[in-house]
């Protein structure tokens, strides 16, 4: 196994925490954005926004300097919801939830991709969700956002693939974190009678794909979409 240096954004609560804890246990030097600069236990943190270029661009900064190296894996995990109606939904949601979610992650991209190319290995993996393909009421402005990856994944596959550089699609199911802890009783019941697992789970075992993914081994492993979602999307 080789170490990466690898960034996770969004690493203090939620999947981000969880993904940036199997990174650090399987031997990798890891690195969380948050929003606060404040790191969860056990983990080392800089302070990163993903909808401000100059924040991304710092954190990369301060990531490179605790490495002493290039980032060479990036978990593109910061994602927000604002959930509303079609007809009711504002601008303002609307432009908010792709900023965060596929914006965010195509800045993050950007940034890393120099180090990628001159090093010629990299490992770009999207945090998307089911409903990117699946769809969900409501959710207009988030399923764009977490489709659009699908897209951004795919065509950074096109450009830098042949320079040792895979870019990867993680879409979870329905995962208990404080995303979804939000959620009314009757959605979550609904949610889980569609589940051919019959259930949520928790943020680890989203996290378990990550590891594989980041892997030298998983050099032939381009612009796929990876469900961790209890087959509620059954393989999309
Ligand atoms: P949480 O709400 O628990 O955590 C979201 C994380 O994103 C937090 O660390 C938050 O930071 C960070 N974040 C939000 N906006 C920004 C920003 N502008 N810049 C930097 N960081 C930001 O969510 P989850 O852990 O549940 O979700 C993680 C990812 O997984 C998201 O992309 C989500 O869409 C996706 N996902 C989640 C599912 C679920 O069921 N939970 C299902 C499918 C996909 P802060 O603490 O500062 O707010």
């Amino acid at each position: 196994m080789t170490a990466r240096n690898v960034l996770v954004t969004g690493g203090n609560r939620g999947i981000g925490k969880s993904i940036a804890e199997a990174m650090a246990a399987a031997g990798h030097h890891v690195v969380v954005t948050t929003r606060t600069g404040a790191a969860p236990e056990g983990l080392q943190a800089v302070t990163g926004d993903v909808t401000d270029t100059a924040s991304v661009d710092a954190a990369f900064a301060a990531a490179e300097a605790t490495f002493g190296g290039p980032v060479e894996v990036v978990v593109a995990n910061a994602g927000i919801t604002k959930d509303g109606l079609l007809m009711r939904m504002s601008d303002a949601d609307f432009d908010a939830v792709l900023d965060t979610n596929l914006a965010g992650s195509f800045r993050c991209a950007r940034r890393a991709s120099a180090g990628m190319i001159k090093k010629r290995f990299g490992r770009l993996i999207f945090i998307s969700s089911v409903v990117g393909l699946y769809g969900g009421p409501g959710q207009s402005n988030y399923s764009a956002s977490k489709s659009g990856l699908v897209g951004l994944a795919r065509s950074i596959t096109r450009e830098l693939g042949g320079r040792g550089i895979t870019a990867n699609v993680v879409a979870p199911g329905f995962i208990e974190t404080d995303m979804t802890a939000v959620l009314p009783e009757d959605t979550r019941k609904t949610y889980q009678a569609a589940i051919p697992a019959g259930r949520f789970a928790p943020p680890e075992e989203v996290a378990a794909a990550v590891p594989f993914l980041a892997s030298t081994e998983a050099a032939y492993i381009p612009g796929a979409v990876l469900p961790a979602d209890g087959a509620l999307g059954m393989g999309h």
